[in-house]
C-alpha cells in the first residue's frame, strides 16, 4: 500500500451528485458536488463527473485520471445493481438500462464498482464508521426514501442478483393505509421517508412543519411534536422488529438526512422495539447513530467498497 494511492467515492443522487477523493485510510482529501444533469445522456454526465474528478486530482496530487496511483472508483446510484453493473430503471434519474460500471471505467480509466447508495453507506460505516467494531448490523437511511444495507459477518449482503437489502419496503402493521413510493401499501418508507413524516405532521398537528422544526419543537418539549415523534418512532420500531428476527443484528445504525433527529429519537425507537421484539432479542439489539456525515455517507462507502475490491 503506497502512501499516495487514492480512490474515488461517488454518489449520484436524484438532485445532486457528490464526489470524494480518498486516501487508503479513508481520509477525505477533497470533495466536490454538482447538480445531477438529467437532461443529458448518462454517458456525457459521467464524462462531466470525470472532468471534475480530474481537476481534484490535479489540484491535490498533481496527477490525472489514468495514473496508476488512482486505484478505482466506487459509485452509488439509485437502482444500481452491483451484479449486472447496470442501472435497470431509475425513475428519479429518468435512466433506463444504463451500463454504469462500464461508463465509469471508460471515463475514469480505472476499475469501477457500482452499488445503491444505502448499501454503500453501510459499507462505509462497516469500514470506518459506527459499525467498525460490529460483525452484524443493518444500516437504515432515512431520507427522501428509506434505504437499508445489511452487513453480515463484516460483509455486505445483497442477495439473489443483487436485489436484496431493501429494508425500506418491509411491511408494517398499521391501523391506517398509506401508499409507498414503490406502489405498495404500508411499507416503512410510507411513514419514515421525509415525505411520509411531513404527511404525519400535517395529519397530527395540522401544519406544514419541516422535519427540522419537528426536531426543535420536540427538544423544546412541545406536546404535539412529542406525540408525532412517538408515532413515527413506533412505526419504525415495528419495521425493525420484522427485520431483526430474521437477521439477528447486533445493532441498527440510523443514517440519512432525517437522522438529525438524533439520539433522543433513537432512544424512543429502541424502547418501542424492545416492547415488541421477540424475547430472544429483547435488550440485546442496539440502535445507534451513523458516524459518517449524513450527506457524505455514500461517498465514504463508495471508497470503501472499491478498496475492498482492489485490495482483496
Ligand atoms: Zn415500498
Amino acid at each position: 500500500m503506497k502512501k499516495d494511492q487514492v480512490v474515488f467515492g461517488i454518489d449520484i443522487g436524484g438532485t445532486n451528485s457528490k464526489m470524494g477523493l480518498f486516501d487508503l485510510e479513508g481520509n477525505l482529501l477533497k470533495s466536490h458536488h454538482r447538480p445531477t444533469n438529467k437532461n443529458i445522456d448518462p454517458d456525457n454526465f459521467i464524462a462531466e463527473l470525470a472532468q471534475d474528478c480530474n481537476e481534484m486530482l490535479k489540484s491535490t496530487l498533481n496527477i490525472q485520471l489514468g495514473d496508476p496511483r488512482v486505484l478505482g472508483v466506487g459509485a452509488g446510484a439509485p437502482m444500481a445493481n452491483t451484479v449486472t453493473g447496470m442501472v435497470g430503471y431509475a425513475p428519479n434519474l429518468g435512466w433506463h438500462n444504463v451500463p454504469l460500471k462500464y461508463l465509469f471505467e471508460k471515463h475514469f480509466k480505472t476499475k469501477a464498482a457500482i452499488e445503491n447508495d444505502a448499501h454503500l453507506a453501510a459499507v462505509g460505516e462497516n469500514r470506518w464508521g459506527a459499525g467498525k467494531e460490529l460483525k452484524h448490523f443493518v444500516l437504515i437511511t432515512l431520507g427522501t426514501g428509506v434505504g437499508s444495507g445489511l452487513i453480515l459477518n463484516k460483509k455486505l449482503h445483497v442477495g439473489f442478483q443483487g436485489l436484496g437489502g431493501e429494508g425500506g419496503h418491509v411491511l408494517i402493521a398499521h391501523t391506517k393505509e398509506r401508499q409507498c413510493s414503490c406502489g405498495g401499501m404500508n411499507h416503512i418508507e410510507s411513514y419514515l421517508s421525509a415525505q411520509g413524516i411531513k404527511q404525519t405532521i400535517q395529519e397530527m398537528i395540522g401544519e406544514a412543519w419541516s422535519i427540522e422544526k419537528l426536531g426543535q419543537e420536540f427538544k423544546a418539549g412541545h406536546s404535539k411534536a412529542t406525540e408525532v415523534i412517538h408515532t413515527i418512532a413506533g412505526e419504525l420500531a415495528r419495521g425493525l422488529v420484522s427485520i431483526a428476527v430474521v437477521v439477528g443484528p447486533e445493532a441498527f445504525i440510523i443514517g440519512g438526512g432525517v437522522s438529525n433527529l438524533g439520539e433522543p429519537f433513537n432512544k424512543i425507537v429502541l424502547e418501542k422495539f424492545d416492547e415488541l421484539v421477540h424475547f430472544s432479542l429483547r435488550g440485546r439489539v442496539k440502535i445507534i447513530q451513523a458516524s459518517l456525515s449524513s450527506d457524505k455517507g455514500a461517498i465514504y462507502g463508495g471508497a470503501a467498497y472499491i478498496l475492498d475490491e482492489v485490495l482483496h
